[in-house]
């Protein structure tokens, strides 16, 4: 029965992104009605929409919902607790460095890649989003599982050297690993062509899930402590959820937090409840 239920909670985690990221999609599609944009402006587009969204959401959960004690003792999905630590300060140089890598980013992204118009039809975007997701956990797993190998381990300790995590740790990475792990997120676009208003959706959801992954909260898409246990043991949930590491057996079992907006982990825990009941 609990296997069924991690199995549930893993294929909710990726219902939740192929839905965000089709009803985000939608909104783009409605303020881009059938406007062809040069690739100067999509690439601007693009690297403006992954950059304030990163920023943005990264303050709301930082200054707003952290802010707030009941709040975030509500949604703090941490269990095992570490030392505090003092985060990465912003510099202008930091914010600077990191822009023009992003710009880069999508100016090359956007040129390797062929464009395609895909429409706004609800299924076809649904089913996009959902291979990409479960094809980019699975591509995540296998490249961050080969960074904790000794002779690769070099390019990914930037990225632990906080235990204590906060959502801006997210971004916290060597060149080389925003590198890598760029190609294997775009794989699929450079193979089946991107269109771009599901690349402005799926940089927003990908912002939201990974910064909310860093926070140590349980807000939307993350139902446990799973990547804060990957930061304090260093080994173990290697993907972006736990599906791919119980696959190849590498997980260490997170801490579900049931919450309304974690139905499975919600109901499992309510089950539970009625079992232990009928015990005694
Ligand atoms: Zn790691
Ligand atoms: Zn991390």
């Amino acid at each position: 029965m609990k296997k069924l239920f991690d199995f549930c909670c893993e294929v909710e985690f990726y219902l939740k992104i192929g839905i965000t990221c089709t009803i985000v999609q939608q909104i783009f599609y409605w303020l881009l009605p059938d406007i062809k944009l040069n690739f100067i402006t999509q690439v601007l587009l693009y690297w403006i929409v992954g950059s304030v969204s990163f920023y943005s959401l990264g303050l709301l959960i930082e200054k707003v919902i952290k802010k707030n004690d009941t709040l975030t003792d509500k949604l703090t999905a941490r269990v095992k607790q570490v030392k505090k630590q003092p985060f990465p300060s912003f510099t202008a140089k930091g914010i600077i460095i990191g822009e023009i890598k992003s710009l880069i980013a999508a100016l090359i992204i956007l040129y390797l890649a062929p464009e395609v118009h895909r429409g706004n039809s609800l299924l076809l975007n649904l089913g996009w989003f959902l291979m990409r997701i479960i094809a980019f956990d699975f591509g995540f797993y296998v490249t961050h599982w080969l960074f904790h190998r000794k002779s690769l381990l070099k390019i990914h300790l930037k990225h632990h050297e906080f235990s204590d995590t906060s959502s801006f740790v997210a971004g916290h990475k060597s060149l080389t690993e925003y590198i890598i792990v760029t190609i294997v997120e775009c794989l699929p676009i450079f193979i089946f062509g991107y269109d771009i208003t599901q690349l402005c959706a799926w940089t927003i959801i990908g912002n939201a899930y990974n910064l909310e992954g860093h926070s140590s909260l349980s807000i939307f898409f993350i139902p446990a402590d799973f990547h804060d246990l990957h930061h304090t043991c260093f080994k173990g949930n290697y993907g972006i959820n736990g599906f791919w590491d119980r696959v190849f057996n590498t997980l260490n079992p997170p801490t579900k937090k049931p919450g309304i907006m974690f139905a499975v982990n919600l109901i499992e825990s309510h089950l539970n409840k009625w079992l232990q009941k009928n015990k005694n």
